[in-house]
This record gives C-alpha cells, sequence and structure tokens, in this order.
C-alpha cells in the first residue's frame, strides 16, 4: 500500500485520483467497444502546463509557488475547468479534475472540453493582497496558453469571484481589451451570472428529484446526510431543507454534528460563520466524518474532497441514494460495493454539473454582451440537467450497467464522436 497523505480533515489519500479517473474511462471504453487509438488517447491529457509563480509576501520575502493548469481534450470546444488552491494539490489531482470536466462538459452536452488549474498553497495562511498577487501571477503565467474560444478558467476549491475578478482584470491588462468571457465565477458587477453562486446544488438537487422520483422516494421527510458545508454543500443542505427533506447531519473539516430529528441547515451555517465550524452547534451530536458517511439516511451528499467512500466503508453506506456533489468521492472498488448493495449512485460529473452549466451561460452572455434574470437561469438549468439524467438513467438501462458506467457512456462517445469528426484518429 502506498503511504498515505493525511490532509486537513485527516481523510486518506493514499489512492492516486488520476488513476482512478483513467480505471473508469477503460470500464466505459471496454462497454462501448472504443476504438483503441481514441481510446488511448483519452487516457492522458492534451497539454499539462507546469509553471512557478514568485510572489512578495507581506513580510518582504519573496516566495515561489507551484501552479498548474490541465488541458485535457477540447475536441468539443474550448477546455473549461476551474482554478483550486490547496496545500495538497497534486499534478495527478488536477489531471484527474481535468478529464471529469471533459466528461462532465459533454454529459451536459454544452460545447466545451475540459481542463483544470491549480496552485499549491495555503489561502488560510495568506492575506488578501498576497492571494491577489498570487492571482495575478497565475494569470501572467498561463495567458498565452488561455483565451475564451481556447481555455476559459473558472473557481473551484478555495478560489472566489474575487479571485477571478483579479484574474480577468489581469488578462484584461495583458491583451489590452475587456474580455469578461476569459475566465468565469465573476461577481455579478463584472459580468458574472444570476445564479452561479448556487448552481452547482441547484443541479445537484434537480438530479436528486429525479432519482428520487425513479426509486420512489418521497423528498418530504426523506432523511439527507451532507458532508462538506462551504459552496456546495451548504446550498444542498438548505435546498433539500426547503423541499421538505430532514437534514439530519453536515460535516466540515473540523468534523461533523448528528441529530436523528433533524436541524435547521440555516441556523447551522450561522453557527459555523460565528464559530468556524458546525460542530458544536446547539442540539447535535459531535460524530467524526467517518460516523458521518455511515449514518442511516435516504440521500447521502459527499460535497467535500475526493476519496471519501472507499472499500475500507463502502459497504457500511446505509443511503438508498448517494449523490455526488464533490468531485472524486467514491473510488471504482467502492462504487462496486455501493452498486451491488443496491445504492443509487448520481456520479459527481453528472450530479454537480449545473455549476459549469451556468458558467457556461455567463460566458454565453458574456459573449452576447446580454445578461439573463435568475429566473431564466435556472428554467435553462433545469432543462440541461433534466435531459443529461434522462440520457444516462437511459443508457444505464439499455446497457444494463450502473449509473456512473452510464454517464462515462454517454460522454466518452460524444467526445469520440467529436474526435472522429474531426479526424483525429
Ligand atoms: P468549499 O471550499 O466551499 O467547501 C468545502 C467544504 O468541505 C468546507 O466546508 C470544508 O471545511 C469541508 N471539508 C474539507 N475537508 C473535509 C473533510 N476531510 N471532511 C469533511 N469536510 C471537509 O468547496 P466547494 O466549492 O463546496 O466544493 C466542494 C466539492 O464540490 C469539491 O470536490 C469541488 O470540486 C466540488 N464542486 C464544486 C463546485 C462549485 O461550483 N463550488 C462545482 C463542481 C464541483
Amino acid at each position: 500500500m502506498k503511504d498515505s497523505i493525511l490532509l486537513e480533515g485527516g481523510y486518506d489519500m493514499s489512492e492516486n485520483p488520476f488513476e482512478n479517473a483513467q480505471k473508469q474511462l477503460d470500464i466505459a471504453a471496454e462497454k462501448l467497444n472504443l476504438d483503441s487509438a481514441i481510446h488511448q488517447k483519452l487516457r492522458e491529457p492534451m497539454r499539462i502546463f507546469e509553471f512557478d509563480i514568485p510572489v512578495k509576501m507581506d513580510s518582504g520575502e519573496e516566495k515561489t509557488f507551484k501552479g498548474f493548469r490541465v488541458q485535457y481534450n477540447d475536441a468539443r470546444g474550448p477546455c473549461k475547468g476551474g482554478i483550486r488552491y490547496h496545500p495538497d494539490e497534486t499534478i495527478d489531482t488536477v489531471k484527474a479534475l481535468a478529464a471529469w470536466m471533459t466528461w462532465k462538459t459533454a454529459v451536459v452536452g454544452i460545447p466545451y472540453g475540459g481542463g483544470k488549474g491549480g496552485i499549491i498553497c495555503n489561502p488560510k495562511e495568506m492575506s488578501q493582497g498576497e492571494i491577489e498577487r498570487l492571482s495575478r501571477g497565475f494569470m501572467r503565467a498561463i495567458a498565452d496558453k488561455i483565451g475564451p474560444m481556447v481555455d476559459i478558467p473558472a473557481p473551484d476549491v478555495y478560489t472566489t469571484p474575487q479571485i477571478m475578478a483579479w484574474m480577468m482584470d489581469e488578462y484584461e491588462k495583458i491583451v489590452g481589451h475587456k474580455c469578461p468571457a476569459i475566465i468565469t465565477g465573476k461577481p455579478l458587477e463584472l459580468g458574472g451570472s444570476e445564479g452561479r453562486s448556487d448552481a452547482t446544488a441547484q443541479g445537484v438537487i434537480y438530479t436528486i428529484i429525479d432519482a428520487a422520483k425513479n426509486l420512489g422516494i418521497d423528498l418530504k421527510g426523506a432523511k439527507v446526510v451532507v458532508q462538506g458545508y462551504g459552496n456546495a454543500g451548504y446550498y444542498v443542505a438548505t435546498k433539500m431543507h426547503e423541499l421538505g427533506a430532514i437534514i439530519i447531519g453536515v460535516s466540515d473539516s473540523k468534523g461533523g454534528i448528528f441529530n436523528e430529528e433533524g436541524f435547521c441547515p440555516f441556523k447551522a451555517f450561522d453557527f459555523k460563520k460565528e464559530n468556524g465550524t458546525v460542530v458544536g452547534f446547539s442540539d447535535t451530536k459531535e460524530i467524526t466524518n467517518a460516523e458521518l458517511l455511515e449514518l442511516e439516511c435516504d440521500i447521502l451528499v459527499p460535497a467535500a474532497l475526493e476519496n471519501q467512500i472507499t472499500k475500507e466503508n463502502a459497504d457500511k453506506i446505509k443511503a438508498k441514494i448517494v449523490a455526488e456533489a464533490a468531485n472524486g468521492p467514491t473510488t471504482p472498488e467502492a462504487d462496486e460495493i455501493l452498486y451491488k448493495k443496491g445504492v443509487f449512485m448520481i456520479p459527481d460529473f453528472l450530479c454537480n454539473a449545473g455549476g459549469v452549466t451556468v458558467s457556461y451561460f455567463e460566458w454565453v452572455q458574456n459573449i452576447y454582451g446580454y445578461y439573463w434574470t435568475r429566473e431564466e437561469v435556472l428554467e435553462k438549468l433545469e432543462k440541461i440537467m433534466i435531459k443529461a439524467f434522462a440520457d444516462v438513467l437511459s443508457m444505464s438501462k439499455i446497457s444494463d450497467v450502473d449509473m456512473r458506467t452510464a454517464a462515462y457512456m454517454v460522454a466518452v462517445k460524444r467526445v469520440a464522436d467529436a474526435m472522429k469528426l474531426r479526424g483525429w484518429v
């Protein structure tokens, strides 16, 4: 067994996420009887950029950070994907996430390829000024490799609309003209889209509604557990609560909380804002993140980081639906165990595609120069998510495969068809 790397929440990152992404592709390729030249091309990214970013820290010291941008595949359109700031970022994580973006944009049928970026840094230990200089430095390093018709970054873990604004500003200085479509997830004042901040969660909700309908589960009174209480997790918990579901457990990097009768996710969030964690919220019992995942519930939403459900704990998962708001929370071995147990999986790149879909709407609005209302955005998002879910469910029934394999089959086939039409193979 490889050495394990313990992240802030103490979870095991010994699995290589890129190897997982490749294994998942291999399964779909076999089912699709995919041409081996296409399969080999799809197992690796088209382009990888790795660079140093020198930053003057507040202390006057010059510090060098490592940045990455992976352009995985652009057969269906410009690469699209977020930028993560994380102390444990690795090129393998970025490659895996870039691959998943390729499948994600394909499965929802938006005209993009996939990409991802990251910087090894700990934004929690940096001042706003240091983060701004780092973000501008990242943009200077990749400005000539990206563009609104080449590669369009966006926010991800620990990156924000403010960071996108700095990056856009830096890019516009370099090219000498306004270019809001260079990056998405911007503040509304600078060309961001209505509905972007909760788009990922809204997309998760649309897929949970469809999955529950398919299984005959009434969401009113359904018991929900959410791991991770950031942008994705918080909005999923509060939206499920508004639909009448009962939130019985949530967690963050410091630990989890549980109350069988349920609690108010809005109040839990207020508590987290004041105390830095949900742990200690009134009328709840403190539990570990490991215990949280194993709670008896209808819907489990991993919304933190990758490799949370592994072969070690998959058998103990009691949820009827696992809705992967996070990217890569389940390993392939765990997937198999869950499938055999009859757990209905909504795979990450389908489940959390609402964010990139509204990012696409933002890009369209930027290019168009005409902006939509929140209602228009949500109406368009719902249509896309419902169709994507239906395409995957139908593939899973026709091919008699689990939902993740079905999602891969739908997505890989679309990317492969685009590559063939371009004459790349
Ligand atoms: P975030 O930084 O806003 O929140 C992450 C949350 O997870 C925080 O509450 C953090 O405390 C918690 N956390 C960290 N380590 C943990 C651990 N070991 N156990 C439990 N909780 C832990 O990030 P986010 O934007 O909500 O993203 C969460 C996941 O969703 C990521 O996998 C991300 O790639 C994915 N995702 C996010 C978006 C988006 O638009 N925000 C879109 C698609 C996918």
